[in-house]
């Protein structure tokens, strides 16, 4: 079932006595927080271990929300409902994960159930890309809006859709896997193991990956060699490229027209009324989303660009965790 994100002045239907909790389960680790119902956090806890199994990540979610709950100083009972967001794709109308690239043990595993055997609290899950949508759509830069697409950039390249108030799935759960959109049949290969593929171009180690290649191309002996090509990060490359450093510089231009071309597409063919980028990439530059933001405008149908407002994400690192406990209070409301 699809639900409709709420529009984002129906703070009335949920009660200010009522808390919410949020989780995030992703290449970042586990975090959990409890919040109120307008998305403040109050209470939280996290872990950084990304690699660990299912069956650890439950005990751990479990430590972390007892942990969130001490620090949000408020009773168990007082909290309402429970969102996770899944760094991977989800079975949400049944509650389970279905994969997971960084840990074993995910693939079709009932956290839901799970997690609310522990609690006792309606929990509910989504894909984090999908749930930082919501998150964005409820309490960040695309309030107001119920057609909105959320690109997420960083260690992958991904996008929570949301079309008419509804998320866009798909059969296999999978959609929005925008990473996974054919930039060019014999490109670099991605980490789905298919060639040309988006994220084999803009997703944070990519970049990295690429300027390395560059630099060997271009025979240079420069920046990016001994020591600082260990502790080489995206960020420096944008530096660099700002300075005018030719190899940065071309890396960076293809990134920023790979992205324009690729989300110039989705726009085109979806017609959001708001393209929000998240995700460290998206931050690692300050021109990064100036610069795809007009390739996007240049490139895509003329009355669609002229509808579309391009934004960063407002949630930041919370992106995820807020769009969890988003999903959480979108359930609850509705039941009511
Ligand atoms: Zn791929």
């Amino acid at each position: 079932m699809n639900q409709a994100p709420n529009p984002p002045d129906s703070r009335a239907s949920v009660s200010d006595a009522q808390y919410l909790l949020g989780v995030e389960i992703s290449g970042r680790g586990q975090r959990a927080v409890v919040s109120d119902p307008y998305g403040a956090i109050i209470g939280q806890a996290q872990s950084i271990d990304s690699s660990a199994p299912a069956d650890v990540v439950v005990d751990t979610v479990d430590d972390l929300v007892q942990q969130a709950i001490i620090n949000a100083d408020v009773p168990l009972e007082s909290i309402s409902g429970a969102g996770v967001a899944f760094g991977g794709p989800v079975d949400a109308e049944r509650g389970l994960t279905l994969l997971s690239h960084r840990a074993p043990g995910f693939e079709n595993y009932p956290l839901v159930n799970l997690l609310e055997e522990r609690f006792n609290i309606p929990t509910v899950i989504e894909n984090d890309a999908r749930a930082a949508a919501l998150g964005e759509a409820m309490y960040g830069a695309a309030r107001g809006s119920r057609d909105v697409v959320y690109i997420h950039l960083g260690t992958g390249v991904g996008a929570g859709i949301i079309v008419d108030g509804s998320f866009v799935r798909g059969v296999s759960g999978t959609a929005g896997e925008i990473g996974h959109m054919v930039i060019t049949p014999d490109g670099p290969q991605c980490s789905c193991g298919k060639p040309g593929h988006l994220e084999a171009y803009a997703a944070g180690p990519s970049i990295i990956t690429r300027y390395r290649a560059a630099l060997e191309q271009a025979g240079c002996e420069g920046p990016g060699r001994g020591e600082r090509d260990r502790t080489l990060t995206v960020q420096m490359i944008f530096r660099d490229a700002a300075r005018n450093d030719s190899v940065a510089r071309t890396v960076v231009q293809e990134t920023v027209q790979v992205l324009g071309i690729a989300v110039a597409n989705l726009v085109t063919v979806l017609s959001p009324g708001v393209v929000v980028f998240g995700g460290w990439v998206s931050e690692a530059g300050p021109a990064l989303i100036e610069s795809v933001s007009s390739r996007l405008r240049q490139y895509s149908y003329p009355a669609t660009a002229r509808r579309v407002r391009i934004t960063r994400a407002s949630l930041g690192p919370d992106a995820n965790v807020i769009g969890a406990v988003a999903l959480a209070r979108q359930s609850l409301q509705a039941d009511s």
